[in-house]
Protein backbone atom coordinates (compact mmCIF):
# COMPACT_ATOMS: atom_id res chain seq x y z
CA UNK A 1 0.00 0.00 0.00
CA UNK A 2 1.50 3.50 -1.02
CA UNK A 3 0.83 6.79 0.46
CA UNK A 4 0.26 8.53 -2.75
CA UNK A 5 -2.15 6.34 -4.48
CA UNK A 6 -4.18 6.15 -1.12
CA UNK A 7 -4.57 9.82 -1.17
CA UNK A 8 -5.06 10.61 -4.81
CA UNK A 9 -8.32 7.91 -4.29
CA UNK A 10 -9.48 10.28 -1.47
CA UNK A 11 -9.05 13.31 -2.76
CA UNK A 12 -11.02 12.27 -5.92
CA UNK A 13 -13.53 10.66 -4.29
CA UNK A 14 -14.06 13.83 -1.84
CA UNK A 15 -13.52 17.13 -3.64
CA UNK A 16 -12.74 20.38 -2.22
CA UNK A 17 -12.89 19.17 1.62
CA UNK A 18 -9.43 20.35 2.43
CA UNK A 19 -9.30 19.61 6.31
CA UNK A 20 -10.87 15.80 5.32
CA UNK A 21 -7.80 14.86 2.74
CA UNK A 22 -5.59 16.98 6.00
CA UNK A 23 -7.39 14.53 8.68
CA UNK A 24 -6.82 11.11 6.51
CA UNK A 25 -3.09 11.81 5.38
CA UNK A 26 -1.73 12.56 9.03
CA UNK A 27 -3.44 8.93 9.89
CA UNK A 28 -2.52 6.99 6.90
CA UNK A 29 1.19 8.44 6.88
CA UNK A 30 1.35 6.66 10.26
CA UNK A 31 -0.55 4.02 9.44
CA UNK A 32 0.40 2.55 5.91
CA UNK A 33 3.94 1.44 7.25
CA UNK A 34 1.91 -0.65 10.07
CA UNK A 35 -0.24 -1.64 7.31
CA UNK A 36 2.50 -3.25 5.40
CA UNK A 37 3.72 -5.37 8.04
CA UNK A 38 -0.09 -6.94 8.19
CA UNK A 39 -1.82 -7.97 5.29
CA UNK A 40 -4.80 -9.05 6.82
CA UNK A 41 -5.70 -5.26 7.28
CA UNK A 42 -4.67 -4.50 3.80
CA UNK A 43 -6.40 -7.39 2.27
CA UNK A 44 -9.93 -6.52 3.31
CA UNK A 45 -9.11 -2.98 2.68
CA UNK A 46 -9.90 -1.83 6.14
CA UNK A 47 -8.12 1.90 5.61
CA UNK A 48 -9.96 2.58 2.49
CA UNK A 49 -13.16 1.44 4.26
CA UNK A 50 -12.59 3.29 7.90
CA UNK A 51 -11.82 6.86 5.53
CA UNK A 52 -15.78 6.29 3.99
CA UNK A 53 -18.40 7.26 6.01
CA UNK A 54 -21.14 4.41 6.41
CA UNK A 55 -23.48 7.46 6.47
CA UNK A 56 -24.18 11.13 5.53
CA UNK A 57 -27.41 12.93 6.18
CA UNK A 58 -27.82 16.55 5.75
CA UNK A 59 -31.26 18.41 6.07
CA UNK A 60 -32.87 21.51 5.97
CA UNK A 61 -32.45 23.24 8.88
CA UNK A 62 -35.31 26.20 8.47
CA UNK A 63 -36.83 28.76 11.50
CA UNK A 64 -37.92 31.93 12.18
CA UNK A 65 -35.93 34.52 13.88
CA UNK A 66 -37.08 37.56 16.30
CA UNK A 67 -37.78 39.85 13.46
CA UNK A 68 -40.42 37.19 11.53
CA UNK A 69 -37.83 36.85 8.84
CA UNK A 70 -37.29 32.90 7.57
CA UNK A 71 -33.84 31.75 8.32
CA UNK A 72 -32.48 28.69 6.60
CA UNK A 73 -29.45 26.49 7.98
CA UNK A 74 -28.24 23.27 6.35
CA UNK A 75 -27.78 20.20 9.15
CA UNK A 76 -25.62 17.36 9.05
CA UNK A 77 -24.65 13.96 10.81
CA UNK A 78 -21.83 11.95 9.63
CA UNK A 79 -22.04 8.64 10.89
CA UNK A 80 -18.41 7.65 10.57
CA UNK A 81 -17.90 4.01 11.74
CA UNK A 82 -19.99 2.02 13.92
CA UNK A 83 -17.55 -1.46 14.41
CA UNK A 84 -17.10 -1.15 17.88
CA UNK A 85 -20.28 0.54 19.52
CA UNK A 86 -22.90 2.80 18.49
CA UNK A 87 -22.32 6.55 16.52
CA UNK A 88 -20.81 8.99 19.31
CA UNK A 89 -19.80 12.45 18.99
CA UNK A 90 -20.28 15.98 18.86
CA UNK A 91 -22.67 18.93 17.16
CA UNK A 92 -20.64 22.13 16.03
CA UNK A 93 -23.12 25.36 15.31
CA UNK A 94 -20.47 27.44 13.81
CA UNK A 95 -20.35 29.41 10.16
CA UNK A 96 -17.21 27.71 9.53
CA UNK A 97 -19.30 24.29 9.24
CA UNK A 98 -19.41 22.57 6.36
CA UNK A 99 -19.70 18.43 4.62
CA UNK A 100 -15.57 18.58 4.67
CA UNK A 101 -14.96 19.68 8.02
CA UNK A 102 -17.59 17.42 9.71
CA UNK A 103 -16.18 14.23 7.92
CA UNK A 104 -12.66 15.44 9.23
CA UNK A 105 -14.17 15.20 12.91
CA UNK A 106 -16.01 12.02 12.33
CA UNK A 107 -12.98 10.72 11.18
CA UNK A 108 -10.79 11.80 13.93
CA UNK A 109 -13.45 10.79 16.57
CA UNK A 110 -13.27 6.75 15.03
CA UNK A 111 -9.62 7.08 16.69
CA UNK A 112 -10.14 8.79 19.51
CA UNK A 113 -13.65 7.01 20.70
CA UNK A 114 -11.68 3.85 20.31
CA UNK A 115 -8.75 4.60 22.44
CA UNK A 116 -10.96 5.45 25.02
CA UNK A 117 -11.23 2.04 25.54
CA UNK A 118 -15.20 2.53 25.79
CA UNK A 119 -17.66 0.87 23.11
CA UNK A 120 -18.20 3.48 21.22
CA UNK A 121 -18.17 4.20 16.94
CA UNK A 122 -17.42 7.54 15.17
CA UNK A 123 -19.77 10.40 14.69
CA UNK A 124 -19.97 14.00 13.96
CA UNK A 125 -22.61 16.36 12.93
CA UNK A 126 -24.00 20.11 13.41
CA UNK A 127 -24.64 23.05 11.27
CA UNK A 128 -23.54 26.52 10.29
CA UNK A 129 -26.54 27.95 12.19
CA UNK A 130 -23.66 31.42 13.57
CA UNK A 131 -25.11 31.48 17.23
CA UNK A 132 -23.26 34.39 18.07
CA UNK A 133 -25.43 37.66 18.85
CA UNK A 134 -28.75 35.24 18.67
CA UNK A 135 -31.22 35.28 21.55
CA UNK A 136 -32.44 32.45 23.62
CA UNK A 137 -35.64 32.61 22.18
CA UNK A 138 -33.32 32.12 18.80
CA UNK A 139 -31.42 29.63 19.92
CA UNK A 140 -34.20 27.08 21.02
CA UNK A 141 -35.82 27.60 17.79
CA UNK A 142 -33.16 26.58 15.85
CA UNK A 143 -32.29 23.26 18.58
CA UNK A 144 -36.00 22.36 17.92
CA UNK A 145 -35.65 22.55 13.92
CA UNK A 146 -32.60 21.16 14.07
CA UNK A 147 -33.70 17.95 16.16
CA UNK A 148 -37.03 18.10 14.22
CA UNK A 149 -35.04 15.88 11.62
CA UNK A 150 -32.36 14.67 13.16
CA UNK A 151 -34.21 12.45 15.77
CA UNK A 152 -35.09 10.13 12.91
CA UNK A 153 -31.01 9.28 12.53
CA UNK A 154 -30.28 9.18 16.36
CA UNK A 155 -31.29 6.76 19.41
CA UNK A 156 -29.81 5.60 22.26
CA UNK A 157 -28.42 2.57 20.90
CA UNK A 158 -27.81 3.96 17.48
CA UNK A 159 -26.18 7.56 17.46
CA UNK A 160 -25.71 9.53 20.69
CA UNK A 161 -24.24 13.09 19.77
CA UNK A 162 -22.69 15.50 22.33
CA UNK A 163 -21.55 18.95 22.31
CA UNK A 164 -18.58 20.79 20.34
CA UNK A 165 -18.25 24.36 19.33
CA UNK A 166 -21.22 26.20 20.52
CA UNK A 167 -22.86 23.68 21.34
CA UNK A 168 -22.94 23.54 25.02
CA UNK A 169 -25.19 22.52 28.08
CA UNK A 170 -28.45 24.75 26.82
CA UNK A 171 -28.46 23.81 23.25
CA UNK A 172 -28.45 20.05 24.52
CA UNK A 173 -30.94 21.12 26.74
CA UNK A 174 -33.35 22.32 23.40
CA UNK A 175 -32.32 19.59 21.42
CA UNK A 176 -33.32 16.96 24.03
CA UNK A 177 -36.43 18.34 25.04
CA UNK A 178 -37.34 18.63 21.45
CA UNK A 179 -35.96 14.55 20.99
CA UNK A 180 -38.19 13.94 23.83
CA UNK A 181 -41.64 15.51 22.75
CA UNK A 182 -41.11 13.85 19.17
CA UNK A 183 -40.61 10.33 20.78
CA UNK A 184 -42.21 10.49 23.62
CA UNK A 185 -39.57 9.17 25.50
CA UNK A 186 -37.22 9.62 27.91
CA UNK A 187 -33.59 8.03 27.10
CA UNK A 188 -29.85 9.17 27.26
CA UNK A 189 -29.58 10.16 23.48
CA UNK A 190 -27.56 12.75 24.12
CA UNK A 191 -24.84 13.40 26.19
CA UNK A 192 -23.32 16.70 27.93
CA UNK A 193 -27.02 17.11 29.23
CA UNK A 194 -27.97 19.10 32.80
CA UNK A 195 -27.85 17.64 35.87
CA UNK A 196 -31.23 17.55 36.81
CA UNK A 197 -32.28 15.27 33.71
CA UNK A 198 -29.27 12.72 33.25
CA UNK A 199 -26.24 14.69 32.83
CA UNK A 200 -22.89 13.41 34.39
CA UNK A 201 -21.07 15.46 36.68
CA UNK A 202 -17.75 16.56 35.65
CA UNK A 203 -19.22 15.95 32.01
CA UNK A 204 -18.84 19.87 31.69
CA UNK A 205 -15.06 19.91 32.57
CA UNK A 206 -13.77 16.57 31.43
CA UNK A 207 -12.10 17.62 28.11
CA UNK A 208 -10.12 20.40 30.07
CA UNK A 209 -9.48 17.94 32.91
CA UNK A 210 -8.64 14.86 30.43
CA UNK A 211 -6.14 17.32 28.72
CA UNK A 212 -4.57 18.38 32.02
CA UNK A 213 -4.09 14.72 32.97
CA UNK A 214 -2.81 13.48 29.93
CA UNK A 215 -0.15 16.72 30.05
CA UNK A 216 0.56 15.34 33.23
CA UNK A 217 1.29 12.31 32.26
CA UNK A 218 3.55 13.33 29.47
CA UNK A 219 5.57 15.72 32.33
CA UNK A 220 6.01 12.47 33.92
CA UNK A 221 7.66 10.32 30.97
CA UNK A 222 10.21 13.29 31.00
CA UNK A 223 10.60 13.10 34.66
CA UNK A 224 9.35 16.87 34.82
CA UNK A 225 6.31 18.57 36.86
CA UNK A 226 3.89 21.37 36.42
CA UNK A 227 5.86 23.29 38.95
CA UNK A 228 7.00 26.74 38.02
CA UNK A 229 5.27 26.23 34.13
CA UNK A 230 4.20 28.81 31.76
CA UNK A 231 1.03 27.60 30.01
CA UNK A 232 -0.35 29.21 27.17
CA UNK A 233 -4.28 28.20 26.36
CA UNK A 234 -6.01 29.30 23.42
CA UNK A 235 -9.63 29.85 23.16
CA UNK A 236 -11.78 30.62 26.31
CA UNK A 237 -14.73 28.13 25.55
CA UNK A 238 -15.55 25.18 27.32
CA UNK A 239 -12.26 22.88 26.87
CA UNK A 240 -10.20 26.59 27.35
CA UNK A 241 -11.60 27.28 30.74
CA UNK A 242 -11.65 24.08 32.28
CA UNK A 243 -8.23 23.07 31.19
CA UNK A 244 -7.33 26.63 33.16
CA UNK A 245 -9.21 25.11 35.97
CA UNK A 246 -7.00 22.02 36.57
CA UNK A 247 -3.82 23.62 35.01
CA UNK A 248 -3.86 26.21 37.91
CA UNK A 249 -4.62 23.16 40.52
CA UNK A 250 -1.44 21.56 39.24
CA UNK A 251 0.58 24.64 40.31
CA UNK A 252 0.95 26.03 36.61
CA UNK A 253 0.11 29.93 35.89
CA UNK A 254 -1.76 29.78 33.05
CA UNK A 255 -0.98 33.23 30.80
CA UNK A 256 -3.51 33.80 28.50
CA UNK A 257 -7.04 32.98 27.03
CA UNK A 258 -8.39 34.10 23.11
CA UNK A 259 -11.63 34.62 21.00
CA UNK A 260 -11.53 33.97 17.17
CA UNK A 261 -10.72 38.04 17.88
CA UNK A 262 -7.93 39.22 20.12
CA UNK A 263 -6.32 37.23 22.88
CA UNK A 264 -5.20 38.56 26.83
CA UNK A 265 -2.23 38.40 28.35
CA UNK A 266 -2.04 38.34 32.09
CA UNK A 267 1.21 37.95 33.75
CA UNK A 268 0.17 37.19 37.32
CA UNK A 269 -1.67 34.10 36.00
CA UNK A 270 -5.58 34.10 34.48
CA UNK A 271 -8.27 35.18 37.51
CA UNK A 272 -10.61 32.57 36.15
CA UNK A 273 -13.75 33.06 38.24
CA UNK A 274 -13.19 36.88 36.36
CA UNK A 275 -12.90 34.58 32.78
CA UNK A 276 -15.58 32.30 33.31
CA UNK A 277 -18.07 35.23 34.83
CA UNK A 278 -17.71 36.86 31.08
CA UNK A 279 -17.83 33.52 29.14
CA UNK A 280 -20.10 31.44 31.04
CA UNK A 281 -22.58 33.81 33.19
CA UNK A 282 -22.68 36.93 30.27
CA UNK A 283 -21.52 35.12 27.30
CA UNK A 284 -19.33 37.97 26.18
CA UNK A 285 -15.56 38.71 24.96
CA UNK A 286 -12.20 37.86 26.12
CA UNK A 287 -11.47 41.39 25.75
CA UNK A 288 -13.37 41.99 28.68
CA UNK A 289 -10.99 40.83 30.69
CA UNK A 290 -8.51 42.99 30.17
CA UNK A 291 -11.04 45.84 31.28
CA UNK A 292 -11.37 44.22 34.44
CA UNK A 293 -8.06 42.84 35.35
CA UNK A 294 -5.13 44.99 36.76
CA UNK A 295 -2.27 44.42 34.90
CA UNK A 296 -4.04 42.14 32.01
CA UNK A 297 -3.76 43.03 28.23
CA UNK A 298 -5.68 42.57 25.55
CA UNK A 299 -3.90 42.36 21.86
CA UNK A 300 -5.95 42.18 18.67
CA UNK A 301 -5.66 38.87 16.46
CA UNK A 302 -5.93 35.49 18.10
CA UNK A 303 -3.38 34.04 16.15
CA UNK A 304 -0.61 36.53 18.02
CA UNK A 305 -0.89 33.98 21.02
CA UNK A 306 1.42 31.79 19.98
CA UNK A 307 4.20 34.52 19.94
CA UNK A 308 3.73 34.46 24.11
CA UNK A 309 6.71 32.26 26.05
CA UNK A 310 6.04 29.37 27.67
CA UNK A 311 6.66 25.86 28.92
CA UNK A 312 3.84 24.38 27.33
CA UNK A 313 1.28 25.25 24.79
CA UNK A 314 -2.41 24.12 24.92
CA UNK A 315 -4.21 24.82 21.93
CA UNK A 316 -7.85 24.95 22.65
CA UNK A 317 -9.71 26.65 20.17
CA UNK A 318 -9.87 25.08 16.69
CA UNK A 319 -8.77 22.99 13.94
CA UNK A 320 -5.20 24.85 12.23
CA UNK A 321 -4.81 27.28 14.66
CA UNK A 322 -1.10 26.74 14.99
CA UNK A 323 0.64 26.75 11.42
CA UNK A 324 4.65 25.97 10.93
CA UNK A 325 5.83 29.60 11.64
CA UNK A 326 4.06 29.67 14.63
CA UNK A 327 4.97 26.55 15.98
CA UNK A 328 8.89 27.90 15.29
CA UNK A 329 7.79 31.03 16.96
CA UNK A 330 6.69 28.63 20.18
CA UNK A 331 9.96 26.84 19.88
CA UNK A 332 12.37 29.82 19.57
CA UNK A 333 10.85 30.62 22.90
CA UNK A 334 11.70 27.11 24.71
CA UNK A 335 7.99 25.54 24.44
CA UNK A 336 8.32 21.86 25.72
CA UNK A 337 5.21 20.47 25.60
CA UNK A 338 2.37 20.65 23.36
CA UNK A 339 -1.05 18.83 23.58
CA UNK A 340 -4.03 19.85 21.99
CA UNK A 341 -7.41 20.50 24.03
CA UNK A 342 -9.00 21.25 20.31
CA UNK A 343 -9.24 19.12 17.39
CA UNK A 344 -6.41 18.95 14.75
CA UNK A 345 -5.27 22.82 15.48
CA UNK A 346 -1.43 21.72 14.64
CA UNK A 347 -1.34 21.98 10.95
CA UNK A 348 1.06 18.91 9.69
CA UNK A 349 3.72 21.60 9.35
CA UNK A 350 4.05 22.41 13.02
CA UNK A 351 3.85 19.22 14.13
CA UNK A 352 6.60 19.01 11.70
CA UNK A 353 8.18 21.64 13.79
CA UNK A 354 7.25 20.01 16.86
CA UNK A 355 8.93 16.64 15.91
CA UNK A 356 12.45 18.23 14.43
CA UNK A 357 12.99 20.15 17.41
CA UNK A 358 12.19 17.59 20.54
CA UNK A 359 8.68 19.03 21.76
CA UNK A 360 7.32 16.19 23.13
CA UNK A 361 4.08 16.46 21.46
CA UNK A 362 0.42 15.27 22.58
CA UNK A 363 -2.25 14.65 19.48
CA UNK A 364 -5.72 15.58 19.94
CA UNK A 365 -7.28 12.17 19.87
CA UNK A 366 -5.30 10.60 22.68
CA UNK A 367 -5.60 14.49 24.44
CA UNK A 368 -8.46 15.64 24.43
CA UNK A 369 -10.85 12.22 25.03
CA UNK A 370 -11.65 13.16 28.03
CA UNK A 371 -14.54 14.35 26.94
CA UNK A 372 -16.07 11.73 24.78
CA UNK A 373 -14.75 9.32 27.92
CA UNK A 374 -17.15 11.32 30.36
CA UNK A 375 -19.56 11.37 27.09
CA UNK A 376 -19.21 7.19 27.47
CA UNK A 377 -19.66 7.38 31.03
CA UNK A 378 -23.16 9.25 31.13
CA UNK A 379 -24.21 6.83 28.64
CA UNK A 380 -23.61 4.03 31.31
CA UNK A 381 -25.27 6.13 33.89
CA UNK A 382 -28.15 6.64 31.97
CA UNK A 383 -28.71 2.90 30.81
CA UNK A 384 -28.47 2.05 34.94
CA UNK A 385 -30.64 4.88 35.63
CA UNK A 386 -28.33 5.60 38.25
CA UNK A 387 -25.52 8.60 39.14
CA UNK A 388 -22.02 8.19 39.97
CA UNK A 389 -20.69 10.84 42.33
CA UNK A 390 -18.24 13.65 41.59
CA UNK A 391 -15.24 11.48 43.30
CA UNK A 392 -16.21 8.48 40.85
CA UNK A 393 -16.37 9.79 37.71
CA UNK A 394 -12.80 12.00 37.78
CA UNK A 395 -11.34 8.91 39.03
CA UNK A 396 -13.03 6.80 35.99
CA UNK A 397 -11.80 10.05 33.81
CA UNK A 398 -8.14 10.21 35.66
CA UNK A 399 -7.71 6.31 34.78
CA UNK A 400 -8.67 6.59 31.09
CA UNK A 401 -6.75 9.40 30.30
CA UNK A 402 -3.79 7.49 31.70
CA UNK A 403 -4.67 4.22 30.15
CA UNK A 404 -4.88 6.47 26.47
CA UNK A 405 -1.61 7.94 27.70
CA UNK A 406 0.11 4.31 28.26
CA UNK A 407 -1.86 2.91 25.18
CA UNK A 408 -0.27 5.29 22.56
CA UNK A 409 2.97 5.01 24.18
CA UNK A 410 3.22 1.28 23.81
CA UNK A 411 2.11 0.98 20.65
CA UNK A 412 4.82 4.14 19.60
CA UNK A 413 7.63 1.61 20.76
CA UNK A 414 6.52 -1.43 18.83
CA UNK A 415 6.14 0.63 15.80
CA UNK A 416 10.00 1.82 16.50
CA UNK A 417 8.98 5.24 17.12
CA UNK A 418 9.32 5.93 21.14
CA UNK A 419 7.62 8.49 22.19
CA UNK A 420 5.67 9.55 18.91
CA UNK A 421 2.27 9.92 20.41
CA UNK A 422 0.84 10.61 17.26
CA UNK A 423 2.07 7.34 15.72
CA UNK A 424 1.05 5.50 18.86
CA UNK A 425 -2.43 7.08 19.09
CA UNK A 426 -3.31 6.37 15.58
CA UNK A 427 -1.98 2.46 15.82
CA UNK A 428 -3.35 2.33 19.20
CA UNK A 429 -6.87 3.84 18.00
CA UNK A 430 -6.93 1.64 14.44
CA UNK A 431 -6.15 -1.65 15.98
CA UNK A 432 -9.31 -2.15 17.82
CA UNK A 433 -11.79 -0.85 15.18
CA UNK A 434 -9.98 -3.00 12.35
CA UNK A 435 -10.02 -6.28 14.41
CA UNK A 436 -13.89 -5.34 14.84
CA UNK A 437 -14.29 -4.62 11.09
CA UNK A 438 -12.96 -7.89 9.96
CA UNK A 439 -14.39 -10.29 12.14
CA UNK A 440 -18.07 -8.60 10.87
CA UNK A 441 -17.16 -9.01 7.53
CA UNK A 442 -17.07 -7.20 4.47
P1 LIG B 1 -16.67 26.46 22.56
O1 LIG B 1 -17.67 26.86 21.57
O2 LIG B 1 -17.04 26.35 23.98
O3 LIG B 1 -15.41 27.45 22.47
C1 LIG B 1 -14.68 27.61 21.30
C2 LIG B 1 -13.60 28.66 21.52
O4 LIG B 1 -12.72 28.66 20.39
C3 LIG B 1 -14.16 30.07 21.63
O5 LIG B 1 -13.30 30.82 22.45
C4 LIG B 1 -14.10 30.54 20.18
O6 LIG B 1 -14.05 31.94 20.02
C5 LIG B 1 -12.83 29.91 19.72
N1 LIG B 1 -12.91 29.68 18.25
C6 LIG B 1 -13.84 28.96 17.58
N2 LIG B 1 -13.64 29.02 16.28
C7 LIG B 1 -12.55 29.78 16.11
C8 LIG B 1 -11.83 30.22 14.98
N3 LIG B 1 -12.20 29.87 13.74
N4 LIG B 1 -10.73 30.99 15.20
C9 LIG B 1 -10.35 31.34 16.47
N5 LIG B 1 -11.00 30.95 17.56
C10 LIG B 1 -12.08 30.20 17.39
O7 LIG B 1 -16.06 25.08 22.01
P2 LIG B 1 -15.24 23.96 22.81
O8 LIG B 1 -14.40 24.58 23.86
O9 LIG B 1 -16.19 22.90 23.17
O10 LIG B 1 -14.32 23.37 21.64
C11 LIG B 1 -13.00 23.86 21.37
C12 LIG B 1 -12.22 22.81 20.58
O11 LIG B 1 -12.13 21.61 21.36
C13 LIG B 1 -12.84 22.38 19.25
O12 LIG B 1 -11.79 22.05 18.35
C14 LIG B 1 -13.59 21.11 19.62
O13 LIG B 1 -13.79 20.26 18.51
C15 LIG B 1 -12.61 20.50 20.60
N6 LIG B 1 -13.18 19.50 21.51
C16 LIG B 1 -14.26 19.79 22.29
C17 LIG B 1 -14.76 18.83 23.14
C18 LIG B 1 -15.86 19.12 24.11
O14 LIG B 1 -16.15 18.26 24.94
N7 LIG B 1 -16.47 20.29 24.08
C19 LIG B 1 -14.22 17.46 23.16
C20 LIG B 1 -13.03 17.29 22.36
C21 LIG B 1 -12.57 18.27 21.54
P3 LIG B 1 -15.31 32.75 19.39
O15 LIG B 1 -16.27 32.89 20.52
O16 LIG B 1 -14.73 34.04 18.93
O17 LIG B 1 -15.84 31.92 18.25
Amino acid sequence: MELKTFMEGIKAKNPNEPEFHQAVEEVAMTLIPFINEHPEYEKAKILERIAEPERVVMFRVSWVDDNGEVQINRGYRIQMNSAIGPYKGGLRLHPSVNLGVLKFLAFEQVFKNSLTTLPMGGAKGGSDFNPAGRSDGEIMRFCQAFMTELYRHIGPNLDVPAGDIGTGAREIGYMFGQYKKIRNEFTGVLTGKGLTFGGSLIRTEATGYGLLYFVNEMLKEKGDSFEGKTVVISGSGNVALYATEKAQEYGAKVVTLSDSNGYIYDPNGIDLAVAKQIKEVERGRIKEYADRVPGSVYTEGCRNIWSVKCDIALPCATQNEINGEEAELLVKNGVKYVAEGANMPSTPEAIDVYLKNGVYYGPGKAANAGGVATSGLEMCQNSMRYNWTREEVDEKLQRIMKDIYANAYEASKKAGQEGNLMVGANIAGFIKVADAMIAQGV
